[in-house]
């Protein structure tokens, strides 16, 4: 190569000069890196390390400093540092949305975490009959549960409410049309669109209705020949107000009962208690629907019910039965660790009383005000020195959301930090800087702009939490002054 010598800059050594693998390995520099990630893992860094010192050489940059051994060991040590580091992991949600989709939805209780440790690292009876030693099924784990608090008849579990809709349109009404409201032809984020849905599912959607207004009548005059099944939909992430008409579950379900046909509806978050017991909007219950009439109810398992990522299907022992003879079942079906955190959560639902202390998601959806104040107070002077002069922060009122399309225009009464930049100008360049700083932490801190200001919502830091939050306050600081 002509160009290298005259682009080689005073001082840089050539790539001829690098160490070889072998002699970098045997370097006592590295011999613990050895131990702790392994020869194989410690080659490929090695090589990595020498191809970017090589591409620096060729370009005549390196330095001899950076291919000397200590800088050289450093290096390995970084790269491998950060191959190691997991992809997937803890952070704080200050959003004020408490079943964030994007930061996993809801938090499991503790009761549901020593299960899924113990089916982690024991066989388990996930489809053994331990009464007769036959063959069981692995519904049957939650399958009384689930009825007992519903009032159905038989329930079943897929992995997600997604998939449970698919599968349950798929097993009942493939090939034959299904009649929906337009004012419930909803989309979830993510893909999820009531009408791709049917249409994965080989069914023909049937509207009915205006967006605003669907009358009993609309219902009644589509039912035709071809019609396998009525359905409803929660309208989960939106609200229709002004001039509207629905029409109730057990409105629809005598029009469906009236023809032989069933009625099926797709709940969303469906919990399991009034919520208004516990101050919060109430919502029609899985067992209200069911006993209203609905042959089946499909609703999530991480959602407000607070349990893993699932979709339960309960209703019609008949048309469960069908659903579980359908090949996408086993396609969709839950593994183990599911299971073995859904029966616990269920559990805490058969003591009521006690579901706002013991329930993760509930407990977080009801912590007061004025408790949150209290704590975002206490935190705020260890806060404010970390930000330093750059950040004013300051202790507000703001709104939670429940989040996750559950009650989208409910909000809870919280109180957390807003963070505003001290000087006007540039805003939001010092805004992007601060929330960069607080994902850099070794637990990410995530919150929400609004208001030129970044505002973190306290409802979701828990007292155990606090301490981990307030130990990584002076590596905010670094983060701000690099
Ligand atoms: C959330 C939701 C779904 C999807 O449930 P996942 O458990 O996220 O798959 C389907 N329908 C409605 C009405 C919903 O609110």
């Amino acid at each position: 190569m002509s160009g290298e010598a005259s682009a080689t800059a005073q001082g840089a050594i050539s790539a001829a000069r690098l160490p070889a693998v072998d002699r970098v390995l045997a370097a006592p520099e590295l011999a613990a890196l050895k131990a702790e990630h392994g020869l194989t893992l410690l080659t490929d860094t090695v090589r990595a390390a020498l191809d970017a010192l090589r591409s620096q050489a060729l370009a005549g940059t390196l330095a001899p400093e950076a291919a000397a051994m200590p800088t050289l060991a450093q290096d390995v040590a970084t790269r491998l540092a950060a191959r190691a580091a997991p992809r997937l992991r803890s952070v704080f949600n200050l959003t004020g949305t408490v079943l964030h989709t994007n930061l996993g939805r809801a938090l499991l209780p503790d009761v549901a975490v020593q299960a899924v440790m113990r089916a982690l690292t024991t066989p388990a009876n996930l489809e053994f009959d331990l009464a007769t030693g036959g063959r069981g099924d692995r519904d049957d784990l939650v399958n009384d549960l689930l009825c007992e608090l519903t009032g159905a008849e038989a329930a079943t579990v897929v992995n997600n409410n997604a998939a449970a809709v698919l599968l349950t349109l798929s097993a009942l009404a493939a090939k034959k049309e299904v009649i929906v409201s337009r004012g419930e032809l909803v989309e979830i984020g993510g893909a999820f669109r009531i009408p791709d849905i049917m249409a994965r599912a080989g069914a023909k959607l049937r509207e009915v209705g205006t967006t605003n207004r669907t009358h009993a009548k609309d219902y009644d005059e589509a039912v035709g020949p071809r019609t396998a099944l009525l359905m409803k939909v929660h309208c989960s992430n939106y609200a229709v107000t002004g001039f509207t008409k629905s029409v109730g579950e057990a409105e629809v379900a005598a029009i469906a009962h009236a023809r032989s046909l069933p009625l099926v509806v797709d709940l969303g978050s469906g919990t399991l208690v009034d919520l208004s017991r516990h101050g919060l909007p109430r919502e029609a219950t899985v067992r209200e629907t069911v006993a209203a009439g609905a042959d089946l109810v499909t609703f999530s398992g991480d959602k407000l019910l607070g349990g893993p990522q699932a979709g339960l299907i309960v209703g019609r022992k008949d048309l469960i039965a069908k659903i579980k003879k359908h090949p996408l079942k086993r396609a969709l079906r839950v593994g183990k660790l599911t299971l073995a955190a859904l029966e616990p959560v269920l559990r805490l639902y058969q003591s009521p009383e006690r579901l706002a202390e013991r329930l993760t998601t509930l407990r977080l959806f009801t912590r007061a005000q004025p408790q949150i104040r209290e704590r975002a107070e206490a935190l705020l002077p260890a806060l404010q020195a970390a930000l330093g002069a750059s950040f004013v922060a300051s202790v507000q009122p703001m709104f939670s959301q429940i989040g996750s399309g559950a009650l989208p225009v409910d909000t809870l009464p919280s109180s957390g930090f807003v963070l505003r930049p001290a000087q006007a100008a540039r805003a939001g360049r010092q805004l992007a800087r601060l929330e960069a700083a607080l994902r850099s932490l070794p637990r990410p801190v995530i919150g929400r702009t609004a208001d030129q200001s970044l505002w973190l919502d306290l409802r979701c830091l828990e007292a155990h939490d606090e301490a981990e939050f307030i130990a990584q306050m002076p590596q905010l600081a670094e983060a701000l002054a690099a």
